[in-house]
């Protein structure tokens, strides 16, 4: 018998927070449905060279071909509002991409930002998908914000009231995604269309699983809450997070000689940056904490929380500059500070890893959880107030201060009570236990039988059958 199988396109907008994602799925696609895969990434506007070898580092194993598509050149913009002009602009090169690749897909999975690309599946008769590549709570919220955006008077964050959606946990205004802040901005109606656009595809795929977040899902599914909306198949395929294994530096020496579950990892994401009055204030609460940690330091910088997607390029004296003096030679023996960028997961799934103090992105919270490590919520753009709460108010996985929120600097007492919360006291204990049956939950979702494991078949399956339909199945 013939056997033929589907070829899927998978789009990544630029930045290391989509790009990871996106990889993983593409590395399932490949290993457990058996399909051919093709991701065409955005070029960010970062080096190219840093572009080439973090990518050459991520695709390990090789399982399909990478193709970049062009950088477009976006300044002065903010960061959502650059996404998607870039992947507006990326559309002909794509067009170009996709139909000089050879056999030709005949599926498109494009991220948040690459709906726009929806027109050219149709042109070419492919099926189209997204990959919300973070929670149900956030797909929830994005799917009726044009509602919201009906309904709502005035600035979100200014609400007395929680934004309430059908079926779901009510989003405080306080916490609302970045794109909320300010409705006279572009990047606001980027997301309105977006948001918009995401039910016109054929299923959203979604880095989550059903023991997460289960009356989310069931309300994005229930036609008389959100299913209203979106009257497509939603699949919950997640976590998709990466593993990596055998790696030997200095760092991974020292880890190997502090006591099992001892280390607090600090990190905020590929994008974040904190001020310089926050990275003094940071730097002296760990030490208050006589904790052990590993800190991932970027130049502080005023400009914004999310600064680092735009400035890459700075010595390691720059890095390192903005500590406090003499806080590097004090803590020599019970902490190190990687400049700008650390094997994360490796890190993470270090034994000697007892806490992370994290932005709340939603790949480093996957890996966290899948990791066993309880967190310490330090939200800072994006969706990642929602996540914070999330993590804190439903999963019990993680402590977060009551005063980020409102403070725009938080003090090094606070820092050093919260690092102490999770990595010494009873409240530590309780969260690791909780975090540890999530991690067993998520194994067992992407398991043999598992729920993501079956979500992913059910996707494969309605590909197939479409496909077959159309007769669009690539012959070997
Ligand atoms: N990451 C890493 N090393 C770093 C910082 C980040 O490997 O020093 C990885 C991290 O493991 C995660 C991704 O970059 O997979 C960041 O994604 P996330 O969604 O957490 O945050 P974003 O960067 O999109 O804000």
């Amino acid at each position: 018998m013939e056997i033929s199988k589907p070829h899927a396109a998978l789009l990544s907008s630029p930045g290391m927070g989509h790009l990871i994602p996106v990889l993983e799925l593409g590395k399932s696609l490949v290993t457990h449905s058996n399909f051919t895969v093709t991701v065409f990434v955005v070029a960010s506007h970062k080096s190219p060279a840093e572009s080439n070898h973090l990518l050459d580092s991520l695709m390990r194993p090789k399982l399909f071909d990478i193709v970049q598509l062009p950088p477009i050149d976006i300044s002065g913009l903010v960061f959502i509002t650059q996404l998607a002009i870039m992947m507006r602009e990326v559309r002909p090169a794509l067009r170009s991409a996709i139909s000089a690749t050879k056999p030709r897909p005949t599926v498109l999975i494009v991220d948040l930002f690459g709906t726009e690309s929806f027109h050219l599946a149709d042109e070419l008769d492919m099926l189209k998908y997204v990959y919300v590549p973070t929670s149900a709570w956030f797909l929830a919220l994005t799917i009726h914000v044009p509602f919201l955006d009906k309904e709502v008077k005035g600035e979100y964050n200014n609400q007395i009231e929680p934004l309430r959606i059908p079926g779901c946990k009510a989003v405080r205004p306080e916490d609302v995604v970045h794109p909320m802040l300010d409705r006279t901005n572009q990047q606001y109606f980027e997301y309105v269309r977006l948001a918009s656009e995401m039910p016109m595809s054929d299923g959203i795929l979604l880095n989550t699983w059903e023991d997460l977040e289960p009356s989310t899902l069931a309300a994005l599914r229930d036609e008389s809450l959100l299913g209203r909306v979106a009257k497509i198949p939603v699949y919950p395929v997640g976590p998709l997070t990466r593993t990596i294994s055998g790696l030997r530096s200095e760092l991974f020496d020292w880890l190997d000689n502090q006591p099992s579950e001892s280390v607090i990892f600090v990190s905020f994401g590929s994008g974040g940056t904190l001020s310089y009055e926050q990275m003094t204030e940071l730097a002296l609460g760990l030490e208050l904490s006589q904790q052990r940690f590993i800190w991932v330091v970027r130049p502080a910088t005023t400009e914004a929380v999310d600064a680092a997607f735009f400035n890459s390029a700075s010595s390691d004296d720059d890095r390192l500059t903005c500590l406090p003096e003499g806080f590097l030679t004090r803590t020599k023996s019970v902490g190190v500070v990687v400049p700008m960028w650390a094997p994360q997961v490796a890190v993470l799934m270090h034994p000697s890893i007892g806490g992370f103090l994290t932005h709340c992105g939603w790949n480093s919270t996957l890996e966290s959880i899948t990791n066993g490590v309880p967190m310490i919520a330090w939200p800072l753009y994006a969706e990642q107030r929602m996540n914070a709460a999330l993590l804190t108010e439903e999963l019990g996985v993680a402590v977060y201060s009551k005063v980020l929120p409102k403070k725009k600097v938080m003090g090094r007492e606070e820092i050093e009570k919260m690092v102490r919360r999770v990595m010494e006291d009873k409240e530590g204990h309780a969260l690791r236990t909780r975090v540890k049956e999530l991690k067993h939950s998520a194994e067992k979702a992407l398991s043999n039988g598992g729920s993501s494991y079956n979500a992913l078949r059910d996707w494969h399956s309605n590909v197939r059958f479409t496909c077959d339909a159309k007769k669009c199945l690539q012959k070997p």
